[in-house]
C-alpha cells in the first residue's frame, strides 16, 4: 500500500489531484492538506511514499514546505513532486535547492502528471528495497565478523588448552635464544614459575650446559631453515630423575615465510627404552644363567675385532664345554642339571675381568672372549685358571661328583679374522681338548712354540725393516662435501716386506706395539708425513695430512712436545696436521691425556678421535675429550643403508658432534648412496674406496691434479 499525500491551498486542485493519485496503482492510499502546516504535523507521524505540492501558497511556499519536510524522520528521500504555473528558473532553482525531485506544469496534464507519479513512487519503493537489503547485509557482515573473531579466539584458546595437555614437552626460541612458548608439561617438568618463563633464556629451562647445546642445535634450524631429524636426549627434571626423551627441531615461519623461531617438542620415550632395554636383554641373554647369548657373544666379537683392525691387542676366544655333564643330568635329574649349570656360570663369572665377556651358548657349553692377549701365554694362563675354577665346583650339592671341563682357544686374527671363523676354529681345538681326557685345553691348530717362534721372528724382521728404510706412507684423500674438493689425506702405514711386497699394518702393528717399536716407528711416520705435507704447502695446495697416533706412544711419549719439536723441523703449517687418536686412549688416565690433547689443539693442530662408536666412550663423554674433529667408524657406515641401527647411530653422532661444533668425518665410503646418506645427515668430510683406496704420495698428487671436484660429480 502507497500513501500518498497533496498539498495544495485550492480545493479543485486537491480533488482533481487526489483523484488522479487514486488512480496510479491499485493499492493507494491518499491524503489531501490545504494548510502545508498542517500537512507537516500529520506527517511528523507518517512516511509517505509520495508527496506532491503545489508551489504557490498563502502561509508558506511550496520550497519552505519541502525543506521542513526534509528535515521530518525518514523523510530526506521520500520522492516529492512541486506543480508550479511559473517558470522562471529562479523558483524550480529555490524548490530545488530545498529538496524538490520533480516538476510538474499548472495546468496540470493528466497523463504527465500520472506516469510521472508512477514512476517516482516506483523508483521510491526499488530505493527502499535497496536500502533496506543493504542495511540487512551490513548487519549479517557485523555478527558473521562477530562470530570469527570469536571463533578465532575460541579456536586459539582450544590450541593452547591441547598443547597444554599433550604429554609432549613443547618449547619455541628466536634468535637469540629467549623463549616465546613454552607448554605446561614442560614448565611443570622443570617445575618453574610460568611467568618466569616467557623472554628468559633457554638456559632457564634447560639448564645451562643442555640450555647452550639446544641455542646452538636452534641456529641451525635458522641457518637451513629446515627441520631437524629426531635425536634421543636425556633430561632431568625437579624430581631429580633422569628420563630419555626423543626431541625434534623444526622452524616456525611468521606470515613471510621468514623462520622467526624454532620449535623444540620432546616425547618422553623412557618406558618405552625400559621395554625396549628389556627386551633386548632378554634377546641377548640366557634365562637360565641370565649370562650373554650366541647373539650378544657375536656382537662383542665384532667390537674387538673393529677395533683389532686399527692394530688393538688380540683377544683370545674361549670355549669350554663341561665333561661328564651328561652324568648329572641323568644321575641327579634335569633340575639339578639346570642348578649345576647355574653354580658353574656363576663361579666362572667371578673369575672374569670387566673388559671379558662370559656367555653360555647353550646346553653345557660357555665361551668366553678375553680382551687384550699380549702373548698367546696370557690366553693359556686365563685357560688354566678357568679349569681351576670349574673343578672348584666339584661335589656339587654333596654329590660326590668331580667337575672339570674343556678348553678349546682360537686367538685373533692369527686363527680367523671374522667371529664366524674364531668359533668355528675354537670349537675344533675344544674336540682336541676333549680328546686329551678332558680337564685341558688346546690352542687351535699352531702350538703355543710355534707361535712364540713366529713372533720373535717377525720382531727381527721388523726391526731391520726400520733400519733399512722398508716403511712407506700411503695416502688415502678426504673430501669435503659442500666443495667436492679433496682437502687433505690421511697418511697411512705400510711395509714393503722383503719377498712379500706391501702390506698393510693389520700384519704388524700389533707386533711393534707388543714390542715397543711403535715409539720409533710411529715418530717416523709423523715425521715423514709432516715432510710430505710440508711439500704440499710449498706447492701452495691446501691440504691437510692425518696421522695416527698409537695409545702405547702417547703413554710414553710428551706427545705435544714431539709434535711442536716436528712441525718446527720440517715447517708444516700446525693448521694442516691432523693427529688421530681412538676412544681407548684415554681409559688409563683421562685427565692427563686431557691435558695434552689441549695442548695440541693450542698449538693449532687438528685432533680427531678415530673409529669413533667402537670404542668406550659414549656420546656424552666426548663432550669432555678436547678434541675438534670426530671420524665415524666404517663399520657404521658399511650398513648405513640396511641397518637401522647404523643410520641411528651415525645420526646421532652427526647431530651431538654439530652441537658441539666438532667437524664430522665418515670412514670407508665405498657406494654412492653411502655418500648421498652420509651428504643428507649433514656430515662434513669423507674418505673411503669410492673416492680412491690410500695410494703412494706421487699417486696422490697426480689425483689432485686431474680431479675435478669429487663428491659433487657423484
Ligand atoms: P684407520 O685409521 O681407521 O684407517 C682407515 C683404514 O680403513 C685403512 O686401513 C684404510 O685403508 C681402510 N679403508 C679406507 N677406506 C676404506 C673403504 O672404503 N673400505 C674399506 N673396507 N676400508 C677402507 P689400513 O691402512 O689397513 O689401516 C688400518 C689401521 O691401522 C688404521 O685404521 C689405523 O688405526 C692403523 N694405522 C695405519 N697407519 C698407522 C700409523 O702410522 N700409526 C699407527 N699408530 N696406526 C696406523
Ligand atoms: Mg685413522
Ligand atoms: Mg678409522
Amino acid at each position: 500500500m502507497s500513501l500518498i499525500v497533496i498539498v495544495d491551498d485550492r480545493v479543485t486542485n486537491r480533488n482533481i489531484f487526489a483523484k488522479l493519485a487514486a488512480s496510479i496503482e491499485q493499492d493507494v492510499s491518499v491524503q489531501t492538506f490545504g494548510d502545508p502546516e498542517e500537512a507537516l504535523a500529520w506527517l511528523a507521524g507518517q512516511t509517505p511514499d509520495l508527496v506532491i505540492t503545489d508551489y504557490k501558497m498563502p502561509k508558506m511556499d511550496g520550497a519552505e514546505f519541502i525543506r521542513q519536510f526534509r528535515e521530518l524522520p525518514s523523510c530526506a528521500d521520500v520522492p516529492v513532486i512541486v506543480i508550479t504555473v511559473y517558470e522562471e528558473r529562479s523558483f524550480r532553482l529555490r524548490a530545488l535547492e530545498s529538496g524538490a525531485t520533480d516538476f510538474l506544469h499548472s495546468p496540470v496534464d493528466h497523463h504527465e502528471f500520472i506516469t510521472r507519479a508512477r514512476n517516482l513512487l516506483k523508483l521510491h519503493k526499488h530505493q527502499m528495497l535497496l536500502a533496506s537489503r543493504a542495511s540487512t547485509l551490513e548487519r549479517e557482515l557485523r555478527v558473521s565478523e562477530h562470530n570469527r573473531e570469536r571463533a578465532l579466539r575460541d579456536s586459539r584458546k582450544s590450541l593452547a588448552q591441547v598443547i597444554d595437555t599433550l604429554p609432549v614437552m613443547i618449547s619455541a626460541a628466536g634468535y637469540d635464544g629467549r623463549l616465546l612458548f613454552v607448554n605446561a608439561n614442560h614448565i611443570d617438568f622443570v617445575g618453574l614459575d610460568p611467568q618466569q618463563v616467557l623472554g628468559a633464556h633457554v638456559g632457564l629451562l634447560f639448564g645451562e650446559e643442555h640450555g647452550a647445546r639446544s641455542h646452538s642445535l636452534d641456529r641451525m634450524v635458522f641457518e637451513t631453515g629446515r627441520p631437524l631429524p629426531s635425536y634421543e636426549e636425556e633430561m632431568v627434571g625437579r624430581d631429580g630423575e633422569p628420563r630419555v626423551f626423543i626431541t625434534t627441531k623444526s622452524p616456525l615461519r611468521d606470515d613471510t615465510n621468514i623462520v622467526s623461531g624454532v620449535l623444540t617438542s620432546s616425547l618422553d620415550i623412557t618406558a618405552r627404552k625400559r621395554t625396549e632395554g628389556h627386551l633386548r636383554h632378554l634377546a641377548h641373554h640366557d634365562p637360565l644363567t641370565d649370562l650373554p647369548n650366541r647373539t650378544l657373544l657375536r656382537e662383542r666379537m665384532r667390537r674387538l675385532i673393529a677395533r683389532a683392525r686399527r692394530g688393538d691387542q688380540p683377544f683370545a676366544l674361549h670355549l669350554l664345554d663341561l665333561d661328564g655333564f651328561k652324568a648329572v643330568n641323568d644321575l641327579l635329574g634335569h633340575s639339578a642339571g639346570d642348578r649345576f649349570i647355574k653354580l658353574v656360570g656363576e663361579r666362572l663369572r667371578g673369575a672374569m675381568r670387566s673388559e671379558d665377556t662370559l656367555a653360555r651358548l647353550g646346553g653345557d657349553e660357555f665361551a668366553i672372549l678375553q680382551a687384550h692377549v699380549a702373548s698367546s701365554e696370557d690366553a693359556a694362563e686365563f685357560a688354566r685358571r678357568v679349569l681351576e675354577t670349574v673343578a672348584g665346583a666339584s661335589d656339587f650339592e654333596n654329590s660326590g661328583l668331580r667337575t672339570s671341563a674343556s678348553i678349546g682357544i682360537a686367538i685373533h686374527p692369527e686363527d680367523g679374522i671374522d667371529g664366524e671363523d674364531l668359533l668355528k676354529n675354537a670349537d675344533l681345538a675344544m674336540y682336541r681338548a676333549k680328546a686329551e681326557q678332558g680337564n685341558f685345553f688346546c690352542f687351535y691348530a699352531a702350538d703355543m712354540q710355534a707361535r712364540a717362534r713366529n713372533d720373535a721372528l717377525l720382531d727381527g724382521e721388523l726391526r731391520r725393516a726400520l733400519e733399512n728404510d722398508e716403511f712407506l706412507l700411503y695416502y688415502q684423500p678426504q673430501v669435503n662435501l659442500a666443495s667436492g674438493q679433496i682437502v687433505g689425506a690421511e697418511a697411512l702405514l705400510r711395509w714393503n716386506r722383503p719377498g712379500v711386497g706391501i702390506v698393510g699394518p693389520g700384519v704388524f702393528l700389533n707386533r711393534v706395539e707388543e714390542n715397543g717399536m711403535i715409539v720409533p716407528l710411529n715418530e717416523w711416520v709423523l715425521r715423514e708425513a709432516c715432510r710430505e705435507a710440508y711439500s704440499w704447502q710449498k706447492r701452495g695446495l691446501a691440504l691437510r695430512v692425518g696421522v695416527n697416533l698409537s695409545p702405547v706412544q702417547f703413554r710414553k711419549r710428551r706427545m705435544p712436545l714431539l709434535v711442536a719439536q716436528i712441525l718446527g723441523e720440517t715447517g708444516l703449517a700446525p693448521s694442516r696436521l691432523d693427529l688421530e687418536l681412538t676412544e681407548s686412549i684415554v681409559v688409563s688416565d683421562f685427565d692427563a691425556v686431557a691435558k695434552d690433547l689441549q695442548q695440541l689443539l693450542d698449538l693449532g693442530v687438528h685432533v680427531s678421535i678415530d673409529d669413533f662408536g667402537t670404542g668406550y666412550s659414549s656420546l656424552n663423554y666426548v663432550k669432555k675429550f678436547p678434541v675438534d674433529r670426530i671420524k665415524i667408524d666404517q663399520s657404521f657406515v658399511r650398513n648405513l643403508s640396511t641397518d637401522a641401527n647404523d643410520a641411528a647411530i651415525v645420526r646421532a653422532i652427526v647431530t651431538l658432534g654439530k652441537s658441539l661444533g666438532l667437524e664430522i668425518v665418515a670412514e670407508g665410503v665405498e657406494t654412492a648412496e653411502q655418500l648421498a646418506r652420509l651428504r643428507a645427515e649433514g656430515c662434513d668430510e669423507v674418505q673411503g674406496y669410492y673416492f680412491g683406496k690410500p695410494m703412494p704420495a706421487d699417486e696422490f698428487i697426480a689425483l689432485l691434479d686431474c680431479s675435478a671436484p669429487l663428491a659433487a660429480s657423484a
